[in-house]
This record gives C-alpha cells, structure tokens and sequence, in this order.
C-alpha cells in the first residue's frame, strides 16, 4: 500500500467502505424521517403536567420520549458518520448542523419531564412502582427517585438552569485559551529543522530517538504553559469551585460523592483504587529504571517516557491479514461471537482506508437501529491490527446490548464504555505473543502492554489523586492559585515516578496541558475499566463455560442494572481492591519480563 498518497473516496473499492445506505436509501430518505420529529417533540411535550394522572399515561409519556428520541439518533448517526467521511463537505456538515440544533431543542422542550417526576408525591410514586404497565421503567423511576433527595425547588432548580451555561465559563475560557489562542514555538525536528510545536505534533516529539529534539519540545511546551499558568489556575479554580458549590448547594457529602452518584458508585471505590496504586508503585519505579538502562540514560527525565524502547515493529498487516489475525486472537470468546464479528465484514459496518477529507483516527459509533458502524485509517501497522480489535470490542458491546434490551436501556454507561474494546486488545496481545517466536515481537509486545498499563492506570489514577486532593483543597477554603497547583502536581508526580526519575520544576505546569481537570472526577474510569479488562481476559483465557457466559451477560447488560453490578455479574468486583492490584501485580512480572527480553 501506498502510504504518501492519500485516495480519494470516490477510488475507494466498494468493501473497504461502510455500508450507510443500511440506515438511509439517499439524503431524501433522511430528510422524510426529519420532518417527522416535531410531531413527535409535540406528542412527547403535550405530557407535561399530566405524568401524576395514572400509570398508563405515565407509560405512554415514556414510550413518547423513547420514540422520539430513538428517531433522532438514528439521524444524528447518519449525518455525522456522512460528515466524517468527507469533513469539508459542506453539505453534510449542513445536514449534522441542523440535527444538533434538533438535539437542543428537544432538550430545552423536555426539560420539564424529570422534575415533574421527582416533584411525586411518596404516595404516587408507591402506586407507580407497584404498577405491572410500568415494569418496564421501574428501574428509571428508581434512579430519578434516588436522586431526589439532591433535588431542588422548582424556583432554584430554574436558577440553576438558566445560570448553567455560564457556569460552565471556567471550562469553556480554558478551553478557547487552549485550543484556539495559544500557540508554541518552533522547535527543532530530528532532521534539524525547525517547526512550529503543536498539541497534535508534540507526541511525535517526545517519540524521537534523538533525545536533544524530546528535550525541546518538552521545555518549550511546558515553558509556554509556565507563561499562563496563573489563569489556568483561575479557570480550574473556578471549575473546581463549581463543582464543590454545586455538590454543597445539592446536599451531597462533597464534591467526589457527587460526582459518582449518577453511577451510584461508593467513593470508596475511587479511593481504595488510589490506595491500591499507591501501594503497588514499586513496579512502577522499577518500570523507570529499567526504561532508562534500555534507552542508556544515566538519569531518566519526564521526557523520556514516550520513546519506545523496543524497536519500531516493521512488520505490515495486510487488511486480510489484519482480519484474520483479530479473528483468531477473539476466538476463546466462541462460535457465535465469532459469527456476529463476521457481520462486521460481510455487512460493511466498517470504514477501512484513509480517504481525502476523512476524519483522523478510529472509533465505533452506531445506535439502536443502525450497525455499530468502524471508522478506521488503516496504514498496515501492529497498532493498527490492536486499533481494529479495540474498536470491534465497542461495536460487539453495543451489538449485544442493543439485540438484548429494550432501547430505554440499551445505552451503556462510560463507566464500562472501554471495558469490551480493552478486553479485546489483552486477548490480542494474548495470541500475538503465544504465536511469536520472534525475541524483537514480543519485547515489542510486552513493552506495548506495559505502556498501557503505566498510562491508563498508573497515569490516570495520578489525575484522579491530583484532582481529589485540589477538590478538598477547595472544600477547605484553600484558594488554587498557581504556587498551590504546581506543588501539588509536583509532590503526587514525584511520588509516581520516583527516585529513578530526575524531574525538574517545569513538570510541575503539566496539569495546565490537561483538559480532563475540567471533566469532574472522570479519568478514573479509565483506571478502573483497564483493570476489568484485564481479569475478564483472563476469565475469558480460562476456557471456564460459566465465565465466559458471565461475560456474555455483560455484553448484553446494557445499562439495566448499575454498573457496579453489571460488572460484578460478569466476573469483576470493583467494589473491592482485588482487580487493580491484579492488574498492577501483572505489570510487576512483565517489567521482569521485559528485563529479560532485553
Ligand atoms: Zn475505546
């Protein structure tokens, strides 16, 4: 294949594209479909003020909602995947304009419908939910139910409401400073010339093997950010204090607990996973030491974590090859998986060639009534071989779940969103190393792993330690300015890497460069689902019938039960530190590993 030329899409052979007339014959087809939304916005919004009048009313009130919106995703997902195949038509970009402007509406329109449920009486809500016709939502009356108690009166929820989108000011400045007004300085490039630092091309930086070329990027990305750390520390102040505020005024114990309450996930789960990190670090330290002797670096700095130390893997996947490859390595997941991951080939759900105008990167995407459609950019790489296996993990999950529950439920939670496509990557890196004979593949293979492990769990559950400390900080009447920011960073960074690690004072900006911070106790479930993956491979590996059916009935779940649960049935407690430390006990032997490899 050649890789310097960039196709256009209209070249493409047919089955290397996807199949989005399965959704919509032609635009006019779409277009029919979106007239019939606002009949349906008018049926879903003549409910309001009627859900107390009986069980079967508040039945047909659901099913309206259901309906509408099951009809509006089908739309969204035809106009943004048209979009993505060519980003600079315009034309498309029109068509996902309007369905986006649609989405607003309904929201804005529907807004009533959750308050007026809370607003029950304990009598109604008793009748409701001993109702056999609204057995269907008893699990959502429940949760609107559970959250009631953090409700607020109608005048200060309407307060709320309409303060909302300023409330979200810190983000937003934060995100136009970073993303559109700041720019970094040219830099040298391994061929000794200069180019200009950006936020897409910074990786490829600290990825060089010339170390003088890492080292630039690394000051000057961290230098620009040292020039306005002071209002990155306002705009996470004021983030942070939202976040405290709104737990506060909502009655919640503090900021964390409220934040995991939509999960109903105990904030034990958040701490014990920093608690079980911090007590397997040593591997991680290990992890450094051996990093800087394969790379022969006296003294490790914080850019030299992103060099590989294993030799490029040269090898190119054909496509064929590539499908074969993620076939046999899902195989311990049994025939009839097998046989539905079939129907992503012979049905065309996936978008295989990097085509002019295309949208970068990989992803699943899909709803109800649609394929979990693949966008993929395949160049023949290893890492794109693991890109389709992670990828065909989310469309199996949303498969499974979309042909097991009724649409109300059939959305899964992010909380065990990459749970499926990580599991997917460990049964691959499973089979490519049983197959291998090769001492260069399968260094390459462990360091692959150990570097997901040290970014998704070590890394993340360092995020989420920084951002629990600064949220108690803000509980505690502490302002962030940017000294406490820094040496808080400084302080839990050093504690991560430790003393194989020479750091230095730029190091301590880093939070600066990450708009996670802003996402309220969100990286956590990066942590959590990688350490999932990893026991349900091995429940997977174990040949053992009744676990690979349990992780069958986790496929299916959806979001009928809390995800806590979900993942417990399929084989993993989370509510108990046993997953991560298993996770962190497997990177400790594959550090070993790699050390003998080497
Ligand atoms: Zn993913």
């Amino acid at each position: 294949m050649k890789k310097c030329e960039v196709a256009q899409r209209c070249d493409l052979p047919e089955k290397m594209t996807w199949d989005l007339q399965a959704i919509y014959e032609n635009n006019q087809a779409w277009e029919e479909d979106f007239s019939k939304l606002d009949g349906k916005l008018a049926t879903a919004a003549a409910f309001q003020g009627k859900l107390a009048g009986g069980a079967e009313v508040l039945k047909a009130a659901f099913e309206a909602v259901d309906d509408l919106e099951r009809l509006a995703e089908k739309l969204y997902v035809y106009s943004h995947l048209r979009t993505d195949e060519d980003t600079g038509n315009s034309e498309n970009r029109a068509r996902q304009d309007r369905i986006e402007a649609k989405f607003a509406e309904i929201s804005g329109m529907m807004a009533w419908f959750e308050p007026e449920i809370t607003a029950f009486s304990d009598e109604l809500m008793d009748s409701y939910m001993k109702s056999p016709e609204l057995e269907l939502y008893h699990r959502s009356l429940n949760e609107l139910w559970r959250a009631r108690k953090h409700v607020l009166s109608a005048v200060e929820e309407r307060m709320l409401g309409v303060l909302s989108d300023a409330l979200r000011s810190p983000a937003k400045i934060y995100s136009t400073l970073n993303n559109a007004d700041l720019t970094f300085p040219k830099v040298k490039g391994e061929d000794g010339r200069k180019i200009e630092l950006t936020h897409a091309n910074y990786s490829k930086f600290l990825e060089s093997e010339k170390r003088s070329v890492r080292r630039g990027a690394y000051q000057a990305m961290y230098n620009t950010y040292s020039g306005i750390r002071n209002t990155c520390a306002a705009t996470l102040d004021g983030a942070v204090k939202t976040h405290v505020i709104n737990a506060k005024l909502r009655g919640y114990p503090g900021a964390l607990a409220a934040a995991l309450f939509s999960d109903n996930v105990p904030e034990e789960v958040y701490r014990n996973l920093i608690d079980s990190v911090h007590k397997n670090i040593k591997p991680l330290h290990k992890y450094v030491k051996l990093r800087g002797r394969a790379l022969g670096i006296n003294k490790m700095k914080m850019y030299d974590l992103a060099v590989p130390i294993v030799g490029d893997c040269r090898r190119e996947y054909s496509w064929e090859e590539t499908v074969k490859t993620v076939k046999q390595a899902l195989a311990p997941l049994g025939g009839e998986y097998g046989e539905t991951l079939n129907r992503a080939f012979t049905e065309r759900w996936v978008d295989i060639l990097p085509c002019r105008g295309k949208r970068t990167g990989a992803y699943s995407s899909g709803c109800f009534d649609t394929y979990p459609y693949l966008l993929l950019n395949f160049t023949g790489t290893l890492n794109c071989v693991f890109t389709l296996a992670h990828e065909l993990g989310h469309s199996m999950h949303s498969f499974y779940s979309n042909a097991s529950q009724p649409y109300h439920y059939a959305d899964y939670s992010i909380f065990v969103a990459e749970v499926a496509s990580t599991t997917n990557e460990i049964l691959l890196q499973h089979y490519l190393m049983k197959q291998c004979d090769d001492k260069a593949l399968k260094a390459y293979l462990v360091s692959h792993l150990l570097d997901e492990v040290r970014t998704t769990v070590y890394r993340q559950t360092q995020f989420a330690e920084f951002e629990l400390k600064l949220h108690e900080l803000a509980e505690q009447g502490v302002p962030l300015t940017a000294d406490v920011i820094d040496s808080e960073y400084a302080r839990i960074n050093k504690f991560y890497y430790g003393k194989h690690m020479d750091t230095d004072d730029l190091i301590a900006v880093e939070w600066a460069r990450v708009p996670h911070f802003y996402y309220n106790f969100y990286v956590y479930k990066y942590a959590t689902g990688m350490a999932a993956a990893i026991t349900l491979a091995e429940n997977i590996l174990s040949g053992n019938q009744d676990k690979l059916d349990a992780y069958f009935g986790f496929l299916k779940a959806g979001s009928s039960k809390d995800v806590l649960d979900i993942m417990k049935d399929a084989g993993v407690d989370l509510s108990t530190p046993a997953p991560v430390e298993a996770c962190l006990k497997m990177f400790d032997r594959m550090v070993d590993e790699l050390a003998q490899l080497l």
